[in-house]
């Protein structure tokens, strides 16, 4: 299949992270973006972009229902790497309540996460061609099969996925070799944190994504739906 990029999907499958994004970069120019909500893959993907000195783009994914801690993360990057965030707009969590009726995480989450990340992700990714993201395959089987390259039909951009195969321990590794800052609420059960009321700190013995939607069948905010996609 014809893919119209500069390189067939097996050979992008076998870059490291810092090369695919040195590979993007070079594909996509200032078209290309990455996304963060401050988890533990932000702090790598930010120190890593900003060490290969491209000047990529940073869009913010806040809900405005993330914890002071996220926040606080945030604020540590902004500073230590000098990033100038885009901000999508989001509807006040007011004015949820009053369209969509209160606490609409509690009785249409799916509906929530649409309006909350889905539709300003939708306008945040408008003037971009691809959109570097910090999912792994190892953290839940939802993402067990997603490819390094792989286009959304549904955003119009190719989806870059530096840390694809990498696991949570080299995620680990890789933010205290280069002393990155990193949301404090990992080490305090939360593996994987989203909005304050999604997310809950989980056990040793649970998955990593357990903690959020905890007590529903509710995988993704459906952000990173991989139906919707093709590979390259
Ligand atoms: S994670 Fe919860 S609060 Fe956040 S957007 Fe989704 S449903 Fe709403």
């Amino acid at each position: 299949m014809t893919t119209g990029l500069s390189a067939p999907a097996s050979e992008l499958e076998r870059l490291g992270a810092e090369d695919l994004i040195r590979w993007a970069h070079a594909e996509f120019g200032e078209r290309l973006c990455l996304t963060c909500s401050w988890q533990k893959q932000s702090s790598v993907l930010v120190h890593m972009v900003s060490g290969l000195g491209l000047g990529v783009d940073v869009i913010e994914l806040d809900t405005h229902l993330f914890f002071r801690e996220t926040y606080e993360t945030r604020d540590r990057l902004v500073e230590r790497y000098g990033l100038t965030l885009i901000r999508p707009t989001v509807l006040t969590v007011a004015e949820q309540h009053t369209t969509e009726g209160p606490n609409l995480w509690e009785t249409d989450p799916d509906r929530c996460c649409h309006i909350r990340k889905v539709e300003p992700l939708i306008q945040a990714l408008e003037p971009y061609d691809a959109w570097i993201s910090g999912i792994r395959r190892d953290q839940s089987p939802s993402r067990a099969g997603m490819p390094k390259v792989v286009r959304s039909e549904r955003y119009g951009v190719w989806k870059i996925h530096p840390l694809a195969d990498w696991d949570e321990q080299r995620v680990w590794s890789y933010i205290m070799a280069n002393d990155i800052p990193y949301n404090p609420l990992h080490d305090a059960g939360y593996r994987s944190i989203g909005c304050i009321p999604c997310t809950r700190p989980i056990r040793a013995d649970e998955e990593e994504r357990a903690g959020r939607w905890a007590g529903s069948d509710k995988l993704e905010c459906g952000i990173h739906e991989v139906i919707e996609e093709r590979e390259t």
